[in-house]
């Protein structure tokens, strides 16, 4: 379990008697609940903390911080389970009007041929960095989009060739949860009737009392006190907002959740408590997440299958374990280099990609990665990569690995 810090931020007007973090510190003294701790001076660095003032060694001060870094830290999941979700050749695109008639001169090709499966009870983390068409990925699989062309087969449903009717009678099978809770919820309205809102319309033959008893029970199972129902979303934190978010999509007890960057606008402890929650919920009651992040640490800790995105293509797949210890696609390593490292001794060497990511709207010609790629081959300009195994688990898009081209580079498979 990542370490997380208890409770929360306190509210602005409470008045402290002793230390401001002494609530939430698991080391804390009778001490720090009643006096506030001086500075005490180690060398060049300064702690306002009890510990040290009270013969704590200081020379833990200079030790580094036990930050885990991605890269080793993988979650891991032993039985082979079934697919929940299995999306093939899924493509989303927009088309580009001009004129006073509005015709169509083009397409921003915002999802162009994805594959992926979520596993019943597993975490897909799908990576990329912001534009590669993630987001669009998420709401085209929940038919918020309706998707170009490809299949979205849904616990032994094809979600795309069902109407708008049918749709709305599986809508509590698959939930969303975004990055900014406040944005999706109505402030003039109390958190009870928020997560009640989806019971009402998946739920009509509830009574009134059984559904504010199911409000208070998923409040509950966030971490949020039942008399949370009666307080409007201005009175949470964004922590605690994401909470309500979280217990509003578990109210319909859905299969699976995407979780569109749940945690980026969360600061680190507060990420924590969410991603533990997100995996606590799962443990207990089997749900499934597509998480969509550009955070790699964030990956290793809560996804058990990764997919690497890039220009609304998936470029490299397979376990967690797999792919950030052995990153194969020179996109995929170069993400995982650009990976910031707490250990001063860590060696390890940035690739920087130049340029940014080309528009979707005009995709490069071959591998759409050669531009940026310090690997490019005369190959990579005329051809898309077909899909080449590394092992049973892990495959990658490029033609560094397919069988019957060269491998200048040397990399071993
Ligand atoms: Fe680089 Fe070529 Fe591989 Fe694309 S196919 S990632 S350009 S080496």
């Amino acid at each position: 379990m990542q370490a997380k810090i208890e409770g929360f931020v306190p509210s602005l007007q409470t008045r402290f008697e002793g230390c401001r973090f002494a609530p939430r510190c698991d080391r804390a003294m009778t001490i720090c609940h009643q006096q506030p701790p001086a500075w005490h001076v180690a060398g060049r660095r300064q702690v306002l903390c009890h510990l040290y003032t009270r013969g704590e060694d200081v020379t833990r001060l200079n030790e580094p911080p036990t930050v885990s870094v991605p890269v080793g830290s993988v979650a891991q999941t032993e039985a082979e389970p079934e697919p929940l979700l299995q999306v093939d050749a899924l493509q989303v695109h927009f088309p580009i009007e001009a004129g006073v008639f509005k015709r169509t001169v083009g397409h921003v090709r915002a999802v162009d041929g994805v594959d992926m499966t979520v596993q019943n009870g597993r975490t897909l983390a799908l990576v990329g960095e912001s534009g590669c068409g993630k987001t669009t990925v998420g709401k085209s699989i929940l038919q918020l989009i309706r998707p170009t062309g490809g299949s979205v087969r849904f616990d032994g449903a094809e979600l795309t060739r069902l109407s708008h009717s049918e749709l709305r009678q599986r809508r509590s099978d698959f939930q969303i949860i975004f990055q900014d809770p406040y944005s999706s919820m109505n402030p003039r309205m109390l958190i009870g009737d928020i997560i009640a809102e989806g019971m009402k319309v998946q739920s009509a033959g509830d009574t009134p009392d059984k559904r504010r008893k199911r409000v208070e029970r998923h409040l509950q199972q966030v971490g949020l006190s039942a008399d949370s129902v009666a307080r409007y979303p201005h009175e949470f934190s964004g922590g605690q907002r994401q909470r309500i978010s979280i217990a509003r999509a578990l109210a319909v007890e859905p299969k699976l959740i995407i979780c569109d960057e749940p945690t980026s606008a969360l600061d680190v402890s507060v990420q924590a408590q969410i991603l533990n929650l997100l995996q606590e919920l799962q443990k207990e009651i089997g749900i499934s997440y597509l998480f969509i992040t550009h955070n790699m640490s964030v990956v290793s800790y809560i996804a058990d299958e990764i997919a690497i995105m890039y220009l609304g293509r998936i470029v490299e797949c397979g376990t967690v374990r797999d792919v950030l210890r052995s990153p194969q696609h020179p996109y995929t390593q170069a993400l995982l280099s650009a990976v910031p490292t707490l250990d001063p001794a860590s060696k390890r060497e940035v690739i920087r990609l130049p340029g940014d990511i080309p528009s979707p709207s005009n995709p490069p010609a071959g591998c759409y990665f050669h531009p940026r790629c310090p690997q490019s081959m005369d190959i990579c300009r005329r051809r898309y990569p077909r899909r080449s195994p590394v092992n049973g688990q892990h495959y990658v898009d490029c033609h560094l690995y397919t069988s019957d081209e060269p491998n200048p580079s040397g990399i071993e498979r």
